[in-house]
């Protein structure tokens, strides 16, 4: 093979591949990294096939190779390019999200004199002081150059020379970011028994080395160097007396740098399952050994309550996974928040587990990495990402909690779901996937019953419910307590509910969802919501403009004196946020000991943990916070939880509004009661009768869901179809809303000549954030089937983002 199409590190490539020609020296391989001419730069490259014929005439030679083996597998390659194709994304975006921490360096462009001769005086002022700049440095970055001129000034000022001959432009990689880590050792090389000798003999005019000699003849001669310098009180010189006379050297050796060795673990073993376990893991495992076959039978939904022995399913499939020979993944939402998940994996497999998330350092991920790629482990426990890992020989796909948002990828690009992604890896590799939670996503479930995943279902808990009952669940209307003059945050079961937790020396979690923050408006004395008579979504109240908008369709009005259902005045901002609670908890509660929990004060790596650790040690009575504090925390000494406004989820402008407020209080409601005295779950809200509120405080998935799947049926909401959001970024508001007119103009065009009834566009209208960091989004929503295929075939230029299927429109 001659050729090779390589996706590029460049922008510019968005989802195309280039071809290259192979010259004769080198040896390429598919999935390999490679340097590559681009423009005028080197750039980095990823091998993704090779061919007898150039997709293009003029090729141009690959330059060199980064790393001797190949860092992508051909199902890897595949599985990026439907990324690609599915989501809408730059094809080496997709690629990137599978190769090693740190890979990725940009091109750095560098300035420098030609010394030829010129007359300076028929230069401008800004021409002459950039070569003045290198007359004093022989080469400049340019950005160097921006700071000087501004950026394009710069950039014009640089062509121009350039153009004169005068400077030239070279491009070099930024520096490589990370690598293996190699500690020195210091190393005997004469015997054990020589070096007492000779340390004998130095005591006296040399003390240092005759104990650095001692310490290494009785560390059977080698020791790191750090060890050796506390150990034997010594420092640099001493090591280096040694050198000099011949009797020790240096060596560097490999040292991983490994995560879990923040964890102190304890071996488990395998519990016998109960029946009902046994019932859900058969099929599971008939389905890994490939005693089964038909379409469905390799994606598992594991519906099961809290504490129904989910996680031990996991751990049995895995080792089943693993006589087998192969190896797993196991995905949980977010790691700050699962370091059990992580704890129980390793007390099940010492040793065999490998954590891959952010909040790991660039060399604990890149060392995790190799160690994957290897073979070294039998599973990888991380967020979404972590199903990028390489591992090998795939057998098992587990992602926990399934129903959680942060599954989805939303703020880059390629904004994947991970559940679907699994899908499709397994269905590449073979492997299995099994799915949990006690709140399925609507989507997964209906899915499960339409028999596209097999349904497996854990509905009582492990030990039975008269010994660990699920907490009584109240329902507070606070319209109710509006009427009777109670004005404040808290209805007054719930206070005298705290009152008698600090009494009795427990503890209170106090829940606030704090994402729908001042924006909806409410009736204080029905509950009645102002929502879109489009779109049945709750209108979003701006400020600055002082109007409601609707963001799906961009449908505005005046917000009400009057509550149009009951006339009352008593309507009202919603949005409080947790600061504000702690203030308020304080005030009524000055005794009680407060510990706060929420993104604000969790950005420090292993903060989570420290919060927790803290309750968990009873440095505190309250732990307030958002949902955070609503994750699968074992707490025996909380008695109560408190949700102080559940409204604030229900009214969200989402359709899927319902479901998160659903899955929110179903957590709650797990939560509290998990010791030896049972709980008590207060829900606060002036919607009381909503259907999420009613089945969650009874903890009825079965309800739930079929409630929603009509009203899910009925407004035409996914899974009866598919959503895709087009956002268009840019400073200027007006621009920006125009190019959104346009586009939606386009589409209905391109929809009309195609003839393809079933796609309507909602829009455009201002995004939920509207505007953030200075820029301005406004977005169309698409809804329809097969929504990539349509836009495949449209061009989106620069300032457009896509999201198909998104979540939290
Ligand atoms: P889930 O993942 O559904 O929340 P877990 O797997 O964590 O449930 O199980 C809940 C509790 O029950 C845990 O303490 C676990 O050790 C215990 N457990 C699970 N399966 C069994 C079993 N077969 N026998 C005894 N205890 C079990
Ligand atoms: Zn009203
Ligand atoms: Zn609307």
């Amino acid at each position: 093979m001659k050729y090779a199409e390589v996706s590029v590190n460049a922008p510019a490539a968005q989802r195309q591949t280039f071809s290259y020609s192979i010259p004769s020296e080198l040896t390429v391989n598919v999935g390999q990294a490679v340097y590559v001419p681009f423009g005028q730069k080197t750039i980095q490259g990823l091998v993704l096939e090779l061919t007898d014929f150039p997709a293009f005439e003029a090729t141009r030679d690959i330059i060199g190779i980064i790393d001797s083996q190949p860092l992508l597998s051909t199902k890897q390659i595949l599985l990026a390019k439907w990324l690609s194709d599915y989501y809408l994304s730059p094809l080496f975006d997709a690629l990137a999200l599978m190769l090693p921490p740190g890979f990725e360096r940009r091109v750095l462009t560098t300035i420098s004199s030609t010394g030829q001769e010129f007359d300076i005086s028929t230069l401008t002022g800004h021409q002459q002081s950039l070569l003045e700049l290198l007359k004093q440095k022989i080469t400049v970055r340019s950005n160097e150059i921006e700071l000087l001129l501004g950026k394009k000034r710069a950039s014009a000022t640089i062509s121009q020379l350039v153009e004169l001959g005068l400077i030239q432009r070279t491009y070099k990689l930024e520096r490589i970011k990370v690598k293996t880590r190699q500690v020195p050792y210091i190393r005997l090389v004469i015997s054990s028994g020589k070096a007492l000798e000779i340390a004998e003999n130095l005591t006296k005019k040399a003390p240092k080395q005759a104990s650095l000699l001692n310490l290494l003849s009785a560390q059977s001669g080698l020791i790191s160097l750090a060890e050796a310098k506390s150990k034997a009180n010594c420092d640099k010189t001493t090591a280096n007396a040694l050198i000099r006379k011949e009797l020790a050297k240096i060596e560097y050796v490999e040292v991983r740098r490994e995560p879990l060795s923040r964890y102190q673990i304890q071996l488990s073993q395998p519990l016998n399952l109960t029946t009902a376990q046994e019932a859900v893991f058969k099929p599971i495992q008939s389905s890994l050994r490939n005693e089964t076959s038909g379409a469905n039978s390799s994606v598992f939904l594991l519906h099961g309550v809290t504490a129904s022995g989910k996680t031990e399913i996991y751990l049995q499939a895995l080792s089943e996974t693993v006589k087998l020979g192969k190896r797993g993944i196991a995905l949980v939402p977010e790691i700050a928040l699962t370091p059990q998940t992580i704890e129980r994996f390793s007390a099940r497999f010492p040793g065999r587990v490998a954590v891959l998330h952010s909040q790991l350092s660039l060399g604990e991920q890149f060392d995790e990495w190799q160690r994957i790629r290897k073979g070294e482990v039998d599973v990888v426990v991380g967020p979404r990402s972590a199903l990028f890992a390489p591992q090998p020989d795939l057998g098992l796909i587990i992602i926990d909690e399934e129903h959680e948002w942060t599954y989805k990828q939303h703020e880059q690009s390629p904004r994947y779901h991970a559940r679907d992604v699994a899908i499709k890896l397994a269905e590449l590799t073979g492997a299995v996937v099994v799915m949990g939670s006690a709140t399925p996503s609507v989507e997964t479930y209906f899915h499960a019953v339409k028999g596209d995943y097999q349904l497996l279902q854990l509905p009582e808990r492990v030990v039975p419910i008269e010994n660990a009952p699920l907490p009584e669940v109240k329902i507070m209307d606070m319209r109710e307590e509006l009427k009777a003059g109670n004005r404040s945050m808290f209805s007054g079961q719930l206070k005298q509910a705290i009152e008698k937790v600090l009494l009795n020396k427990e503890q209170a979690i106090l829940f606030l969802n704090r994402r729908g923050s001042a924006t909806t408006i409410e009736c204080r004395n029905c509950g009645f919501v102002i929502k879109c008579k489009r779109c049945d979504i709750p209108m979003t109240y701006h400020l600055t403009s002082n109007l409601l908008i609707c963001h799906r369709c961009n449908n505005k009005m005046q917000p009400p004196q009057v509550c149009p259902n009951c006339l009352s005045r008593r309507i009202r901002y919603l949005g409080i946020g947790t600061e504000k609670l702690n203030e308020e908890v304080q005030l009524i509660f000055p005794q009680a000991r407060l510990l706060r929990w929420d993104s604000d004060v969790t950005q420090a790596k292993g903060s989570h943990q420290d919060i927790l650790n803290k309750f968990r040690n009873y440095e505190a009575d309250i732990l307030i916070g958002t949902q955070m504090v609503v994750k699968g925390l074992d707490l025996p000494l909380v008695t109560l939880v408190g949700v102080v406004i559940a409204d604030t989820s229900l009214n969200l402008p989402d359709f899927r509004a319902g479901e998160r407020t659903f899955q929110l209080l179903c957590q709650v409601a797990g939560r509290a009661g998990r010791g030896p005295s049972s709980g008590k779950v207060i829900i606060q809200t002036y919607n009381p009768e909503h259907y999420a509120i009613q089945t969650a405080a009874k903890h009825d998935y079965k309800s739930f869901y079929d409630m929603e799947i009509n009203f899910r049926r009925q407004f035409k909401e996914p899974p009866f179809t598919q959503l895709a959001a087009l956002i268009f970024v840019h400073t200027n508001d007006n621009r920006c809303r125009e190019e959104a007119e346009k586009m939606a103009k386009h589409i209905g065009e391109e929809r009309d000549s195609k003839g393809i009834p079933d796609l309507s566009i909602i829009g455009p209208a201002p995004a939920f954030v509207h505007r953030l960091r200075g820029r301005y989004h406004w977005q169309i929503i698409l809804r329809g089937s097969n929504l990539s295929n349509f836009l495949n075939n449209l061009t989106f230029g620069q300032g457009w983002m896509i999201d198909i299927d998104p979540v939290g429109l």
